[in-house]
């Protein structure tokens, strides 16, 4: 893993000043900088030849004296001539940390790109290496944050008395801190100078609530790519207390939740079951019982083949709050990897979401009538039996002919494509990648794009 060879850290400046040797053009860039801190800023050139007008700056019409360095606490040098080498010198002697402007060999310290919404302020530096990347990050971070972020940092900073005083519990008062910082009542309150009466009104209803009860979360979290996860998903992992979640669920997803979020892993990926369905039940109405709030995080979308509805079931029973928040199916991640539309006008009126496993003759049945009357079938947890489902439906009379396409690792960077028919699948024998994978059948599958699929067999079929 690389390593920085830079340590961010956050330099007390306030009640000291900060130097600048030079006048020009560079000079005006670092003062910038400077200004948006506390500290004195004075500015040591012969000549200014760039505009500091607009800056609250003292210009020093002299050198720089070892003196003038008492209370200095950083010192920039725009001056590239011998006047910035002396006074490099100087900032050395006094241990004052110096930096020359893009001569990073005469630099103790880097100035990263600034996002300012003091008292918070976030830094980005690539250590001199892409300035340009760097900037770019800044500009989506100054995106993300309302401007008034600094305010709200305030306003919680200035709530500490209180908040101790009114609500003594950890948790509740961390729930109090996301709630300011989260309501949009806030920011609008901080906008019309009622930001302090808004964070008070909410203490109060805080307070009165006390610890609150707690609440399951249903979250759908897609196929697998961190990208594919909705915002709301996203929002309730940020404040969820534990996160319960599959196998299936990718870690980087996982480790979208709040950092000290409890995880447990229970397990259920295929042939590991660490936990029974009935142990997941208890195990997440004991957790908000305990007033936590519980994400239970789970591949795709939790209503489809998810046992959501053995979870909801606890839940009402033992009269817990929930919440679906649904995701992004794995049928629906294939059919967007493969661009096939799995309703086609004149093609395919409906779309099938079915599992292969455990389905009977009945289903069996029920299914080939389906795809005989021209609806796709996307089925579920068929990839090991996947020929016998193929020869079982042509037993109850789909085609030979009927495309089938295959999706492993769908939504994901190491997708797996492969393509044919009901008859090359029911024939055939073929080594699948690893991973979980969707199989659509019917004539709508030629319409998608499965040009970089593996054949199923010869006879794999090409779009027109
Ligand atoms: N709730 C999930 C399904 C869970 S059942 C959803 O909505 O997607 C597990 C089955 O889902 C697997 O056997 C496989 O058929 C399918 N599956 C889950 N993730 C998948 C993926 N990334 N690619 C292809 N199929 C996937």
């Amino acid at each position: 893993m690389a390593r920085l060879n830079t340590f961010p850290v956050s330099f007390k400046v306030a009640g000291r000043s900060i130097i600048i040797v030079g006048g020009d053009d560079e000079a005006l860039a670092k003062a910038r900088l400077a200004v948006k801190t506390s500290a004195r800023v004075l500015i040591f050139a012969d000549v200014f030849e760039a505009d500091f007008s607009a800056l609250d700056v003292t210009l020093v019409s002299r050198r720089l004296e070892a003196r003038d360095l008492a209370d200095a606490a950083l010192l920039f040098v725009a001056d590239h001539g011998l006047e910035g080498a002396r006074a490099l010198e100087l900032a050395r002697q006094a241990g004052v940390p110096a930096n020359e402007v893009d001569v990073p060999e005469n630099c103790d310290f880097f100035t990263p790109a600034i996002v300012d919404r003091a008292p918070i302020s976030i830094a980005i530096s690539s250590e001199g290496a892409a300035p340009v990347l760097a900037r770019l990050v800044r500009a989506r971070i100054e995106a993300m944050f309302s401007p008034r972020l600094g305010a709200l940092a305030g306003l919680a900073g200035a709530m500490r008395d209180k908040v101790a005083e009114l609500i003594s519990d950890g948790t509740a008062r961390r729930r109090y801190y996301e709630a300011l910082v989260t309501s949009p009542a806030v920011d609008a309150a901080l906008v019309s100078g009622q930001g302090e009466a808004e964070a008070h009104r909410l203490l109060d209803a805080h307070a009165k609530a006390g610890q609150g009860a707690g609440v399951v979360w249903l979250i759908g979290a897609g196929p697998g790519a961190e990208d594919l996860l909705t915002l709301r998903a996203q929002r309730l992992l940020q404040e969820a207390d534990v996160i319960v979640h599959d196998q299936l669920v990718p870690p980087a997803v996982v480790e979208m939740g709040r950092r000290d979020a409890d995880r447990i892993s229970v397990g259920k990926a295929k042939g590991h079951h660490s936990f029974s369905q009935a142990q997941i039940n208890t195990l997440i109405v004991r957790l908000a019982r305990e007033g936590k709030k519980v994400a239970r995080l789970k591949s795709g979308d939790p209503m489809v083949f998810g046992r959501a509805g053995e979870e909801i079931a606890a839940l009402r029973k033992a009269g817990i709050d929930y919440a679906i928040v649904p995701g992004v199916t794995a049928a629906l991640a294939a059919a967007a990897d493969t661009a096939t539309p799995v309703t086609l006008r004149k093609v395919s009126s409906g779309f099938v979401f079915a599992t292969a496993h455990g389905a009977d003759n009945t289903d069996l049945a029920h299914w080939a009538s389906l795809a005989r009357s021209g609806l796709t079938l996307g089925l579920y947890m068929g990839k090991s039996i996947a020929g016998q489902v193929a020869s079982d439906l042509m037993a109850h009379g789909v085609a030979a002919t009927v495309p089938v396409g295959i999706v492993v690792n769908a939504g994901r960077a190491d997708k797996a494509l492969y393509a044919g028919t009901i008859g090359a699948l029911a024939a055939g024998e073929i080594a699948f990648a690893d991973g979980p994978a969707i199989i659509f059948i019917g004539h709508a599958v030629a319409a998608g794009d499965w040009a970089q699929a593996e054949a199923i067999a010869p006879e794999h079929f090409r779009v027109a």
